[in-house]
């Protein structure tokens, strides 16, 4: 497994550091608004986990899945959602949380699905971003680390279902998906 990595981008304590710093800003914006945060899978649940141990107010959680890459390494553009949420958006104050921002397909996409169902507020946190790969435009609120554009695996995030489980974020060697 740690033969197909390239180049290790940032380690366990670089990212467990960074969870942190956005765990204390989101705690402070969200103080008193009782946020309804909404875990983007699959890509997202360790950030997921660990984000939400580091925030100090009272939240409640809930999970979303979208696919929009298949096996594949590019975004096909269709969004579809596999899993939705168990509750009620209406007047909710949504925090996002996902893994990483490429195209920005999938976020405007799920994004528009909660204003639909009146949301009072959306915003987007995302551990990664990597704003080369943008077909739309789309901003987070929060970011934790800005990403070369290549394709990179490990902190929840696969390449054909692996990788997930790699502790730090790395790039993936080309060969591996061009084969
Ligand atoms: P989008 O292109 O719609 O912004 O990205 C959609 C989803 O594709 C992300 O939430 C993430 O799950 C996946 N994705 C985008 N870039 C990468 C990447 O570099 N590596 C991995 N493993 N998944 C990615
Ligand atoms: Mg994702
Ligand atoms: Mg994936």
């Amino acid at each position: 497994m740690l033969n197909d990595i390239q180049e290790v981008l940032y380690g366990a304590n670089q990212i467990q550091q960074k969870v942190k710093e956005l765990g204390q800003t989101i705690s402070r914006e969200f103080e008193g608004r009782n946020p309804l945060v909404i875990c983007v899978l699959k890509g997202a649940f360790i950030f997921m986990a660990d984000l939400v141990k580091e925030i100090t107010i009272p939240l409640e959680i809930d999970f979303m899945a979208v696919s929009s890459y298949g096996q594949s390494t590019k975004t096909s553009g269709v969004v579809k959602i596999m899993k939705d949420l168990d509750a009620p958006v209406q007047g909710r104050e949504i925090l996002i949380v996902e893994d990483i921002i490429d195209s920005g397909l999938t976020l405007s996409y799920l994004i528009d699905v909660l204003e639909r169902r009146n949301a009072k507020s959306v915003t987007l946190v995302t551990l990664f971003d990597k704003p080369a790969g943008r077909k739309v435009e789309l901003e987070a609120d929060y970011k934790g680390f800005v990403l070369p554009d290549a394709f990179v695996v490990g902190y929840g995030l696969d390449y054909a279902e692996h990788y997930r489980n790699l502790p730090f974020i790395g790039i993936l060697k080309p060969e591996v998906y061009e084969k």
